[in-house]
């Protein structure tokens, strides 16, 4: 783990006169030339540029195409490209989330383990609580569903959810939890159905009752929450083995720098495929006027929302607790969330988000890998606040006043919810229902939702992957400031199998520059994002 320099901490706004990735805080170069000034510039943020670029690109190819009338079959060959980086995304995902978590999990103290998974635990709940409270806020202050005379009609294309009782939604959590096969969990997680079973009843007059009877059924779709937890448990095993373990920490240990190598060579292509999914969706989209007239304040209200979270809440908490320039942070993570405006998913972009926070905010692996993936799979802000939105939305067009203890209960329903929510495209309208059985509205309205859910869900999941990210700073600065005072080694409470702190990470992606002024004890920081330097 990263040593200690000067009292300086490991989080890379420490490390405000040293370079990193993204270039903000380069050393001023007294001779350097404007020309020269402006080429490091755009050399260090290249990835962020390419992928705005991208971005931009993407929409005018989009506009210019959607006028030729293309056929299904034609809107799908433009958005190929696209289709390859979620692909190669989602391919990554199970390898690095395993080995990261186990890597992690065995190379923490259990004590600080719990401390560090506990703190995460609280700022996720509390950041979504707060998520969820500026919905319900936004959609009262704004009243989407009120005043719009009749009901929105859109033709309806999209499934619905099948509407499932509370406690059956709770229920499939916690089972999911723990996967009954580890291999099918890999792309199958566990859902209740219901069947109708007839009884004749002969007490008394003879009658015929109907009853609901849940049924277990694998859906498709990767149970990563039970890949999580199995893979915290088994690194902590590993832990307790001693050194009989060793090995297979090690095996993790590689199998995870592997994955990250392939996700450095990944990020290169996400500018191209986020300019193919943006143009492909354009093309896609049915009329995008029908939709605004009908649902524009609902979309205004949550993208307001997130931005209103994302751009103040977040950054405010970050600010608060670290001092430290939370936009300077969110720079650094922006081709992760511009990935997260392309894909719609968390999961898939966790892979950027651990190689931006890691090598741009000089969070250290141990934090990144470890918490990262968990709060991929159960913080979810974005979906949290826009799930309260929908409801009172919902309430409103049917023109259902909400009480207090019905507001309330959305509130924390809509935390509980976003839990379960997968990260995956539209993951959150499909957990909606729940919030929608707690407080008795109609589900079947969540077609409105399922709508517009292809633009709402791309801010939601910029949301959802900011609140991780700065749950990794904010443990990163914790963990540094537990520190300090201590003499010795930074991050004592990390610890490899035998109680010596971690060596300084060498990853097969960062190439150490050496430094002539710096002294031996400072080589160590070099290798934790101040002076790194992907190979690729
Ligand atoms: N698409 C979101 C995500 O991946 C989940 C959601 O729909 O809310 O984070």
């Amino acid at each position: 783990m990263a040593e200690n320099m000067e009292g300086k901490v490991s989080n890379g706004e420490a490390h405000l006169d040293e370079p990193v990735a993204n270039g903000l805080r380069h050393k001023k170069c007294s001779n350097e030339t404007t020309v020269e000034k402006i080429k490091r510039l755009v050399m260090a943020n290249l990835l962020v540029i390419l992928t705005v670029a991208g971005v931009i690109i993407g929409v005018f190819i989009g506009l210019g195409v959607r006028h030729m009338e293309l056929s299904r079959t034609q809107i799908l060959y433009v958005g190929f490209p696209g289709e390859l980086l979620i692909r190669l995304l989602k391919m990554i995902i199970i390898p690095l989330v395993v080995c990261s978590l186990v890597s992690g999990a065995a190379s923490i103290d259990p004590k600080a383990l719990g401390k560090l998974g506990g703190w995460a635990m609280i700022f996720f709940l509390v950041t979504t609580l707060i998520a969820s409270a500026i919905g319900v806020i936004m959609a009262f202050i704004i009243s989407p569903g009120s005043n719009t005379g009749s009901k929105p009609i859109l033709s309806d294309d999209g499934k619905l959810p099948q509407a499932k009782e509370v406690v059956d939604s709770f229920l499939d959590l916690i089972r999911n939890i723990f996967p009954s096969n580890l291999v099918s969990a890999a792309f199958q997680s566990y859902a209740t159905s219901y069947k109708f079973v007839t009884k004749n009843v002969s007490s008394g007059l003879p009658s015929i009752t109907v009853e609901k009877v849940p049924f277990g059924t694998d859906q498709d779709g990767m149970n990563i929450l039970g890949l999580v937890v199995f893979a915290i448990v088994f690194g902590v095993a590993l832990r307790k083995l001693g050194e009989e373990g060793e090995i297979l920490i090690k095996f993790f240990n590689s199998f995870n720098e592997a994955t990250m190598v392939l996700v450095s060579w990944i990020m290169w292509y996400a500018p191209l495929g986020i300019m193919f999914l943006v143009a492909g969706k354009i093309v896609e989209m049915e009329d995008v006027g029908t939709l605004f007239a009908s649902l524009g304040k609902y979309i205004a209200c949550c993208i307001v929302g997130h931005a209103v979270h994302g751009l103040l809440v977040l950054p405010g908490i970050y600010f608060i607790i670290t001092r430290k320039n939370p936009y300077t942070f969110l720079w650094g993570i922006f081709t992760a969330l511009a990935t997260g405006f392309g894909t719609s998913s968390s999961s898939a972009t966790l892979p950027l988000m651990m190689k931006c926070v890691e090598e741009n905010n000089g969070v250290s692996k141990h934090i990144s890998r470890f918490i990262l993936p968990i709060g991929a799979t159960v913080n979810m802000d974005g979906a949290a606040l826009f799930q309260c939105v929908a409801a009172v939305f919902i309430a409103q067009l049917n023109n259902i006043p909400l009480n207090f203890i019905q507001v309330f209960t959305i509130l924390v329903t809509a935390t509980a919810s976003s839990v379960g929510a997968a990260g995956i495209p539209a993951g959150g309208v499909l957990t909606l229902a729940i919030i929608l059985e707690a407080v008795g509205l109609p589900t079947s309205d969540i077609s409105l939702i399922l709508a517009v859910d292809w633009l709402v869900d791309r801010t939601c999941t910029i949301l959802n992957v900011e609140g991780d990210a700065y749950g990794a700073g904010l443990l990163q600065w914790y963990v540094d400031r537990s520190d300090k005072p201590r003499e010795g080694p930074e991050l004592s409470e990390v610890k490899l199998e035998d109680g010596t702190p971690a060596l300084p990470e060498h990853s097969p992606l960062i190439e150490e520059k050496e430094s002539s002024s710096r002294g031996a004890g400072d080589e160590t920081a070099a290798a934790r994002g101040s002076e790194k330097e992907s190979v690729m």
